[in-house]
């Protein structure tokens, strides 16, 4: 467990839970992306009690605090990422599968934006879309 989450939590006075750090880490361990109901699969068989409703707190408390980055790729699909630093994200349209774009970044992209509005810009968010390696083979 890094020093950040225990930091954090003992920060906003918040509990750490067996259930939170076993999200936490669970995210931390993945580059999946996950949605709730798979971090809740994938944790039932250590936490039989825990139900997914508690991941979905769980959620959204890390979230809350920073510890957490929600994607939101469309029509409610929420995912799941440990890695908070502002990173691109393509999706596959076919197996709804989450990557990292890497070598890619949109710092100029907010600098275009900021010329074009009178905004501060501060971040931005991009999704891409497509099909992946996997769905391309098999199709
Ligand atoms: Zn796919
Ligand atoms: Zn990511």
């Amino acid at each position: 467990m890094d020093t950040n989450f225990t930091q954090v939590f003992k920060e906003k006075k918040l509990k750490l839970t067996p259930q939170r750090i076993a999200v936490y880490n669970y995210l931390k361990s993945t580059k999946e992306h996950p949605s709730a109901e798979t971090i809740h699969k994938a944790l039932m068989e250590e936490y039989p009690t825990m139900s997914l409703a508690t991941v979905y707190k769980t959620l959204k408390v890390l979230v809350e605090v920073g510890l957490v980055q929600e994607l939101n790729v469309g029509e409610g699909n929420f995912r799941y990422d440990g890695m908070t630093t502002s990173h691109p994200h393509i999706h596959c349209i076919c197996c709804a599968k989450v990557d990292d774009l890497e070598g890619v970044t949109f710092e100029e992209l907010n600098q275009t934006v900021k010329c074009n509005t009178n905004y501060d810009v501060l971040s931005n968010k991009v999704y891409f879309y497509g099909i992946c390696p996997e769905c391309k083979k098999s199709n």
